[in-house]
This record gives C-alpha cells, sequence and structure tokens, in this order.
C-alpha cells in the first residue's frame, strides 16, 4: 500500500527534535505568545523573505484577520479564485465581504490575471491569488492590475511554503502572505497553526493586536480583537520542522519529475501538471486531470495506490454559498477541473521505488479505462 500522504514518518523522521522543542517548552513554564513564537516568527520571515511574521491561530484566520486589519467589510468584494480550498473564499465571507470568483487557467490551476479586470467593480478592494497545490500564482501580472486600480493584494500560501517566483521566495510580493501549518501541508505543525508575512510593520502590528483580544499592552484592549495565536508549543514544533523544509520540497520535486518523465505521454485523456518557467513550485500536490478520474481513482485503490480529490465539489456549489445564486455552469472552468482533477502521493518521505510503484499503476490503470468521446472530455 502506497498513502497518499504518510504523515507518520515525516513526523517520525524527526522524533528527537520534536520531542526536544517540547521539552524546552515544557521546561519552560510558558505556553502563549512567549520566547518560541518570537523565534519562530523571526525564523519564518527571514526564510521567507519578508520584514515581518505574525503566528496565528491557523490559516483561515491567517486571511480573514489581515482582511479585517484592512477595513474590509460588509459592502465590499474581494476577488478570489472559482478554484481553491473554500477557506480562501469563507474568510472573505467572514469580514462581511463578498468573494467574487475569478477563473483559473486550466494550465495552471491558478487565478487567470486575463479575466481578474472584468470582475473589477466600484466595490472592489483586494484580490486573494492562492498558490494553489505549491505552484506559484503569476503574481507579476495580477500585482500591476491592483496597482493600477487601488486594489490590495492577500496572498493564500497556505499549499506553498518555500515556494519561489521569478528568483524571489513568496512571503512579501503582494501586500501580505498568509500561510496554514496545519499538519498536512509542506511545513506542518503537529496542530493547527498560521502566520501572516508583511513588509508592511503597521500591517504587522495591527495584526499582533488583533490576534490578542485587541491588546498590545496586557489588560488593555485597544480595539475588539480576537483570540487568534500560534501557541507556543507548535512555534517549538515548527522551529524544529522549519530546517528540512527546503529539503523537502526537493524531494517533492524530485518525485514529481519521476512522474512528469515516467508518466509522459502515456495517453492523451491523462493531463499532467505544467511546470512554471519562472518558479519553483512547492509541489504540495501533484494533481493529474482524466476525464474518468473517479474510475482512474477505483483502479488506483484496487492497486494499492492512495489517491485524494482537491477538491470533489467547487465552492460556488457547496451548500454553504447556496445564497450567492451562482449555479451549477455558471463557472465551467473550475466544474470541469472539479469533476476531474486527481492527486498522487508526494511527500518528502515517498521513495523513488514507491513513485515508480505509483507510475506503474497509474499506466495501467490508464490503459484500461474506456476511451471516452471528445465530448465527454471536453472542458
Ligand atoms: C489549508 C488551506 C487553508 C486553510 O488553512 P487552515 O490552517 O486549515 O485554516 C487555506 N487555503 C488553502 C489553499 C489551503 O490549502
Amino acid at each position: 500500500m502506497i498513502p497518499f500522504l504518510d504523515l507518520r514518518s515525516i513526523n517520525l523522521a524527526q522524533r528527537a527534535d520534536l520531542l526536544a522543542a517540547f521539552e524546552r517548552v515544557l521546561g519552560s513554564g510558558w505556553f502563549v505568545l512567549g520566547h518560541e513564537v518570537q523565534q519562530f516568527e523571526r525564523e519564518f520571515a527571514q526564510c521567507c523573505g519578508a520584514g515581518h511574521c505574525v503566528g496565528v491561530g491557523n490559516g483561515l484566520e491567517a486571511m480573514s484577520l489581515v482582511l479585517r486589519a484592512w477595513g474590509i467589510g460588509p459592502g465590499d468584494e474581494v476577488i478570489v479564485p472559482s478554484n481553491t480550498y473554500i477557506a480562501t473564499w469563507m474568510a472573505v465571507t467572514h469580514v462581511g465581504a463578498r468573494p467574487m470568483p475569478v477563473e483559473p487557467d486550466p494550465a495552471s490551476f491558478n487565478i487567470d490575471p486575463a479575466r481578474i479586470e472584468a470582475a473589477i467593480t466600484p466595490r472592489t478592494r483586494a484580490v486573494i491569488p492562492v498558490h494553489l497545490y505549491g505552484r506559484p500564482a503569476e503574481m507579476a501580472p495580477i500585482l500591476g492590475i491592483a496597482r493600477r486600480h487601488g486594489l490590495r493584494v492577500l496572498e493564500d500560501g497556505a499549499q506553498a511554503h518555500g515556494a519561489s517566483y521569478r528568483g524571489q521566495r513568496l512571503g512579501a510580493h503582494g501586500d501580505a502572505v498568509a500561510w496554514s501549518f496545519y499538519p498536512g501541508k509542506n511545513l506542518g505543525a503537529l496542530g493547527d497553526g498560521g502566520a501572516v508575512t508583511t513588509d508592511d510593520l503597521a500591517l504587522a502590528e495591527r495584526l499582533r493586536q488583533l490576534r490578542n483580544y485587541g491588546s498590545s499592552r496586557k489588560y488593555h484592549n485597544a480595539e475588539i480583537g480576537f483570540n487568534s495565536r500560534l501557541d507556543e508549543l507548535q512555534a517549538a514544533l515548527l522551529r524544529a520542522k522549519l530546517p528540512t523544509l527546503d529539503a523537502g520540497n526537493r524531494r517533492r520535486a524530485a518525485i514529481a519529475r519521476q512522474y512528469l518523465d515516467g508518466l509522459a505521454g502515456l495517453d492523451a485523456a491523462l493531463c499532467l501538471p505544467a511546470v512554471a518557467a519562472d518558479a519553483h513550485s512547492a509541489w504540495h500536490l501533484f494533481v493529474v486531470r482524466h476525464p474518468q478520474r473517479d474510475l482512474l481513482a477505483q483502479r488506483l485503490a484496487e492497486a494499492g495506490v492512495g489517491s485524494m480529490i482537491h477538491y470533489p465539489v467547487a465552492p460556488h456549489l457547496q451548500p454553504a454559498y447556496a445564497s450567492l445564486g451562482l449555479a451549477a455552469g455558471s463557472l465551467p472552468i473550475s466544474e470541469a477541473l472539479h469533476a476531474q482533477v486527481l492527486s498522487l502521493p508526494i511527500g518528502p518521505t515517498q521513495s523513488d521505488v514507491q513513485t515508480q510503484q505509483v507510475i506503474d499503476a497509474v499506466r495501467c490503470a490508464v490503459a484500461s479505462l474506456q476511451p471516452c468521446s471528445p465530448a465527454a472530455g471536453a472542458a
């Protein structure tokens, strides 16, 4: 059996470092907003090439706190990708603003810069490009459009720790980047965690206050804030894992290369992810497309290969967003992707032999699937 992601082996590979981090926190007697969070913020900001990092409770709150700090709320619109994990949309909804979906370029899976301007209205305040599956979004054209229209840019970096765009790490291309340290991410805690990186000192200071009951000085509350703090234990564990991020991402890139070579030219129906010329992906996920995706997943499961779908239902078709009134067929590119995407196993502890076994299983499964009519495969 080849697991989709072996979190147990990933973390056990660092057992001694993680136990030492736990001992340090236990021995310190200090569990919230102390030395470990401060050091992690310093180290992660440096890793991202950003001026500041603010640790928060999770990735969703990293985004909603930034939007709130920018004063975005009811009556405002925020442009989001039509295909993303639902957190990107919910962060907008949580501040009372309206998510305005823009379709992706199916070749990159990322928001299509050429479609953004048509979605801008007098109410638009910000754009949230998502570096989906670890591949950096096309930040240069996105930032150009945002500047021309006076919009803020918040990047959703939850899937792209360590990735770079045009020679520069993700971390401060836009006005702020929101990160998640959910256990399955490239930099994952042993529980929930999140952060914001930015070059904007005033934003960082506002976030430090917002995450902690609107307080910058103990028991003095300047505004109605939240409780959204990265805790000391998770920060200490993340400090132990941060030095292995680049090696883990290099291993992921090698697996992706092996998949691309091993599956190239196999079948016109199997669409492999495109490699960006001007960016280094974090290869959080290796996502293929196939018109008979569910059957392909089933055949892989029968061959002992784990796979997952990111994601099975488009955000606008979720019951949670029925009130937006976006019917089936209204965002056809996103809908076609949601019907066809399948994520193959990838992770820092996956071996070449395991990767080859996945390749063999995919080759066998694809060959066994019925060729389908052109209409069924058309987006
Ligand atoms: C994981 C993820 C998030 C949310 O992170 P949490 O820490 O689980 O709140 C946001 N956006 C994307 C694209 C994600 O993959």
